[in-house]
């Protein structure tokens, strides 16, 4: 094993969870905490442990080059990243690798696929509800909403024709001093494809990827005919049923947004984290949507969008759409299934 295995094993958490298979492979999960600020979890079969270690090291790898490109929250030397970019808004074009600025492409199409629904150049009406969130939780008593008037104020600067990429010069930049970029909701289904794509070139054939519940089947399980088991969260915490279902998949992605992720309490009302660009507050529609379909960076984008918008529309979008699939969990439990979702529900 060299040093850099040796060292990543520290952090990395290895179990071996099952033994043997027909192929005479073991079953192996890697976990590390490090990354896009959640649990990422990779398993995989393998004949040893060192084979899955080294898939494992590939992974970890590449998705840190993503974490640290996407972060919207601290700088790393020698690198520039969306921080950076937000830091010289107004002031001046920012080079950046090609990965942010396919990043940002990405971000404008999904921009457009959800009317304006899901805009990463929300920042600065974001960093507001990040910021009342953050003293909300940490002081609960006196937890407040933020005032409507801040909001508006901010709204303003949230246009995103002002994120100026020139592609030839390789540089990004905010044309309105008072905007930033919130990659929240597209980075890491983004990175999580990225990385995918590049573990699927290099010949891997059979993983399961899950980037803070943004989930990526490669290929099947090791088994001949044998589909990958995700469950879906059940967004009733409280319940003692902790899966809605579980999903069977191959080659798909499955994620899922939901208003029992990141929120706090104002006055015993729920405030979750995905925000409505036309009322600036939480959407209001369910209190989660699943979506399946093969890019992880468009199931993530959707997540969002769907959250956002009222069932017809989208449904509409959904349908419009070849291999893509939503499920939509009403306030009152009750479930809403696009026309293909439900082949995926493993049965009992
Ligand atoms: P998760 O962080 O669990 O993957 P989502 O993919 O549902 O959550 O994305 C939520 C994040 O996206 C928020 O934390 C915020 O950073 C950002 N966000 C919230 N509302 C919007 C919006 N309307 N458009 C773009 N990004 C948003
Ligand atoms: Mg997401």
């Amino acid at each position: 094993m060299n040093r850099k295995i040796a060292a990543i094993l520290l952090l990395i958490t290895i179990l071996v969870t099952m033994t043997s298979c027909g192929s005479g492979n073991k079953r192996y999960q890697a976990s590390f905490l490090e990354l896009f600020d959640t649990v990422t979890t990779i398993i995989g079969y393998a004949k040893d442990e060192a084979t899955f270690s080294k898939k494992a090291q590939m992974i970890y790898d590449d998705l840190k080059v993503y974490h640290e490109l996407y972060d919207i929250y601290n700088n790393y030397e020698g690198i520039n990243n969306i921080k950076t970019i937000n830091d010289n808004a107004g002031i001046q074009p920012v080079k950046v690798d090609q990965k942010i600025i396919d990043l940002l492409k990405f971000s404008e199409e999904a921009y457009d696929m959800s009317k304006g629904k899901k805009n990463i150049a929300l920042g600065a009406v974001l960093q507001v509800w990040h910021d009342y969130r953050e003293e909300g939780t940490n002081d609960p008593e006196n937890a407040k909403l933020p005032p409507m008037e801040l909001l508006k104020e901010k709204a303003e600067h949230t246009d995103i024709h002002d994120i100026i990429i020139d592609e030839e010069a390789s540089t990004v930049y905010l044309a309105d001093p008072e905007m930033s970029l919130d990659v929240g909701a597209v980075a890491k289904g983004y990175a999580t494809e990225r990385v995918a794509q590049y573990m699927i070139g290099q010949g891997y054939t059979s993983l399961l990827l899950s980037v803070g519940g943004n989930v990526r089947a490669i290929g099947s399980r090791d088994e001949a005919d044998k589909l990958w088991s995700v469950g879906i969260q059940n967004p009733d915490l409280e319940s003692d049923k902790q899966y809605l279902m579980i999903t069977k998949l191959e080659n798909l992605s499955l994620v899922t947004s939901g208003d029992y992720e990141r929120y706090y309490t104002v006055d015993g009302v729920r405030y979750h984290h995905i925000i409505d660009p036309d009322t600036l507050m939480p959407a209001n529609y369910y209190t989660a949507v699943s979506i399946i379909t093969k890019d992880s960076g468009l199931a993530d984008a959707l997540s969002a969008t769907l959250f956002n918008m009222p069932l017809e529309e989208g449904k509409a979008l959904i349908e419009s759409m070849e291999g893509t699939e939503a499920m939509w969990v009403n306030k009152d439990g009750s479930l809403v299934y696009s026309s293909g979702f439900e082949k995926f529900i493993k049965k009992d």
